[in-house]
């Protein structure tokens, strides 16, 4: 995203509980402790991603975007959808996107990342036209066929 910065990247930390759920310092009820509600965000506004739960391994795992700022007002807290942060960042001047990962079906969760989005970024860059540069699709997931080879029998 073109206003995205102070990018805090937390894979370390994340590697870390995962490093302590392997060894059994940590009890996986401990880490897969996701609420009601963010497993309800990650339904409705969540993005699946190609990525398997580090867990269970049953379940690739969805990402939710949080976002927080005093512009957002009430809606400071609440999960959004991916498409939704590029029309926010050309809206407001600045807030702050939390990325959790989570697993539906373990409840395995985990901060990604957190940055800052919106016109601010822009600086010095024109803003005079007010494009909406809505264009990114969803991702290059491409599925593949399940190539179902019947094995015939040789003899
Ligand atoms: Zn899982």
């Amino acid at each position: 995203m073109r206003t995205q910065r102070q990018v805090v990247d937390y894979s370390l930390q994340k590697r870390a509980v995962l490093r302590d759920v392997r060894s059994g310092r940590i009890g996986t009820l401990e880490v897969c402790d996701a609420s009601p509600y963010l497993r309800n965000a990650a339904t409705y506004h969540g993005e699946p991603i190609d990525e398997r739960c580090p867990i269970c391994r049953r379940e690739n795992l969805t990402l939710v975007h949080y976002v927080y700022g005093d512009e957002l007002k009430q809606s400071a807290g609440q999960a959004r959808k991916l498409a939704e942060l590029p029309v926010m960042a050309m809206t407001l001047r600045e807030f702050q996107v939390f990325v959790v990962e989570v697993c539906r079906a373990c409840a395995w969760n985990h901060l990604v990342e957190r940055f800052v989005l919106g016109r601010d970024g822009l600086a010095a860059e024109e803003t005079l036209h007010s494009g909406a540069m809505v264009s990114s699709g969803g991702g290059g997931s491409r599925r593949t066929g399940d190539s179902a080879h019947n094995g015939e029998g040789r003899r």
